[in-house]
């Protein structure tokens, strides 16, 4: 009713490999990192955000930097980070399986919880 999901969701994807392409992860080139596991991605938690609930520094995707509109989908790391989900999913699933703020590995919470 009130979103244009469709155009948004295509808007926010066409920015997010813009921002992947300008920012090629060459900043610790030493560091070899694959893409997390498509499943690990899929298992974090959703939430919609709710503007009420915003911090105080206002709450900003970081892999976008767009703040997050009422009713998006954020996906939680495991880190408590947290990101709109289609930016997310494609940096994890794609680029590489480690938070883009703390860059800790996504799968080593996952791993501890499922044994
Ligand atoms: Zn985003
Ligand atoms: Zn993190």
């Amino acid at each position: 009713m009130l979103f244009d999901s469709g155009h948004l969701r295509g808007y926010v994807s066409c920015k997010v490999l813009d921002e992947i392409h300008h920012h090629p992860v060459s900043d610790s080139p030493s560091v070899l990192s694959l893409p997390a596991p498509v499943d690990v991605v899929d298992s974090f938690p959703l939430k919609n955000h709710k503007k009420a609930e915003a911090t105080e520094n206002g709450a900003q995707c970081y892999i976008c930097l767009a703040e997050y509109e009422e009713g998006e989908t954020i996906r939680v790391l495991p880190c408590c980070h947290e990101y709109h989900m289609p930016c997310i999913d494609k940096w994890l699933k794609e680029i590489h399986g480690v938070c883009p703020i703390c860059r800790g590995d996504v799968c080593e919470g996952i791993a501890e919880a499922f044994t």
